[in-house]
């Protein structure tokens, strides 16, 4: 079911431009019925009874008018021309096809609801659907049209024909009779109209609860914005799909997918009059109407949007809260979304900006977990996963990686002396340091109250003695002041290298700790390798 759905709407897309909205109503159903791969086999089989019923009605007016042809054209959705529909006809002449809208007799009805000939005579306009109209005597037409009166200018529009070899006017009564078989037709026609939106509506729900599925079980930010760009590609054919997020007085886009990414992900643009600033500002979905005129730029200065004839910029918000982003939708085809897919977009889009809430507190939490709160490096929890994760990397590849053990010297005397809080400070300042010396994919962390440990990737022993000593250094040289005391701060290290001193990763850890406790040992305020004291 699903298929036909995602077919009926790349069909629509792909003939949008010469024909307006094919999934408009009022094409329904003769569209259908002519692209009957579009549909199930259940609806085709009403769709034709459709046809059916309206032949009926055709052959009833017909013989109560003692008429030649009753015949029921319809206009759409490519409105230059008439398509025989339907019809009831003992003439030999009687042609069933395609006719210009302008052809003939018919194209009076430009600017009329009805005309009524009679006595058609041989000079009088042709009647189209006759290959010779020589023997039509008169000709009653009228406008099938349950929309608008301008509706015909968009093209969709019935066109009811009789004729009959009598010459006589058509009486009141017999325009009766066409007029309430023409008003039964367009009742049938909008029931067919109605069991098809509830089918529409129905599949666009599924799909809607499809999405929907895909964001609950969405867990981290990036599977929260890949399953609200899925949900979205099942509703609507787009070539664009962002999510960028408010910040303060700017937005960033977090998700991205479409042409020129580079110019855009993770860029943060200032939030000002362009459709995003809008949208954060009114809490409303822009442009009112999908079609993007290029008036008011998305992103001020990006051109990148100007290429797009459909935009819809979906604020994302919860309840009465302020706007914490927003969604956005960009395809080159004009009429790319449905009567209703606004609405389901705005669906998905309130609930991705839950499930964007949830995993934004779900990652800080996770932060929170691997984070010392004192000094915001590692914490011991996550020394041990990056620990055991560099020892398998190297075991893996064969490779050496280091581990530096350091504590900080004759804390207890700090705090003693210059209290707690001070000693608090001192913790923060020896961390920064640590941070100061690692590079990317090296670890620093605090695994102890003074105590902290740096894993250094792909580096010997060497290495890691130069960097313990570079750290041990830059902390000599910290200049702490405290009730009016210059306060030294040293800290001591031990250092070991995988596989040099050991392949077993306790064994590293406690070579380190033995390294460290020879350094304080030995007068503190120094760098041991395990490895020398072999
Ligand atoms: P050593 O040179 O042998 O390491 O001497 P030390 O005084 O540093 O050794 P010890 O282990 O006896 O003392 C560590 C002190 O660190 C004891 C404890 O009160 C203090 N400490 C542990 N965690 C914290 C903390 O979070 N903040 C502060 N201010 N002090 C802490
Ligand atoms: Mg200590
Ligand atoms: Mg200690």
């Amino acid at each position: 079911m699903v298929k036909w759905f995602t077919r009926l709407a790349k069909q629509r897309q792909k003939r949008s431009s010469k024909a307006g909205d094919i999934t408009s109503v009022d094409t329904l159903p003769f569209y259908l019925e002519q692209n009957s791969d579009l549909i199930s086999s259940d609806r085709l089989h009403v769709i034709r009874q459709f046809r059916g019923s309206v032949e009926n009605q055709l052959k009833i007016l017909q013989l109560s008018l003692n008429a030649t042809s009753v015949v029921l054209f319809w206009s759409g959705p490519l409105f230059e021309q008439l398509t025989t529909y339907a019809f009831s006809s003992q003439s030999v002449n009687f042609v069933s096809g395609t006719f210009p809208s302008a052809s003939g007799i018919v194209g009076a009805l430009k600017d009329h609801t009805e005309i009524a000939l009679a006595p058609h005579h041989s000079n009088s306009p042709a009647i189209p659907y006759y290959s010779d109209s020589s023997s039509v005597g008169s000709f009653f037409a009228q406008i099938l049209s349950s929309g608008e009166p301008d509706q015909r200018k968009t093209g969709n529009y019935g066109v009811l024909c009789v004729d009959r070899v009598a010459q006589e006017e058509w009486s009141p009564l017999e325009r009766t009779l066409i007029s309430a078989t023409a008003e039964q037709i367009l009742q049938n026609l909008e029931l067919s109209r109605d069991l098809f939106l509830t089918d529409v509506e129905r599949q666009t729900l599924q799909l809607v609860f499809d999405g929907l599925q895909g964001l609950n079980s969405a867990l981290d930010l990036e599977s929260v914005y890949n399953a609200a760009a899925q949900a979205l590609g099942l509703l609507v054919d787009a070539d664009l799909f962002a999510i960028s997020l408010i910040h303060s007085n700017y937005h960033e886009f977090c998700y991205f997918s479409g042409d020129n990414k580079e110019q855009i992900l993770n860029h943060k643009f200032v939030l000002d009059d362009s459709l995003i600033g809008q949208v954060v500002k009114y809490r409303k979905t822009f442009p009112e109407t999908s079609t993007y005129t290029g008036r008011v730029p998305v992103v001020n200065g990006l051109k990148l949007f100007e290429r797009y004839k459909t935009v819809l910029v979906v604020p994302l918000l919860q309840e009465d809260n302020p706007v914490t982003g927003v969604l956005i939708i960009a395809a080159r085809g004009e009429n790319i979304l449905t009567w209703n897919s606004r609405e389901m977009i705005e669906i998905i889009a309130a609930q991705a900006a839950i499930k964007i809430d949830l995993a934004h507190s779900h990652e800080k939490i996770q932060q929170m977990a691997i984070t010392d709160p004192l000094t915001g490096i590692a914490n011991r929890r996550a020394f041990q996963c990056g620990f055991s994760a560099m020892y398998e990397r190297a075991r893996r590849r064969v490779g050496p990686f280091s581990l530096i053990i350091c504590d900080i010297d004759l804390f207890k005397r700090v705090n003693d002396t210059y209290g707690h809080p001070f000693g608090d400070q001192v913790i923060q300042q020896v961390a920064r340091q640590l941070n100061e010396v690692v590079r990317t994919g090296d670890l620093a962390a605090r695994i102890g109250g003074e105590e902290f440990a740096i894993l250094l990737e792909d580096t010997g022993l060497s290495g890691a003695l130069d960097v313990a000593e570079r750290l041990r250094k830059k902390i000599e040289k910290l200049r702490l002041f405290s009730q009016g005391d210059t306060v030294p701060v040293t800290i001591s290290l031990g250092v070991t290298e995988y596989p040099l001193d050991t392949d077993n990763q306790d064994t590293l850890f406690n070579y380190a700790d033995q390294a460290l406790y020879r350094a304080k040992e030995s007068g503190r305020n120094r760098s041991v390798c395990w490895h020398d004291m072999t």
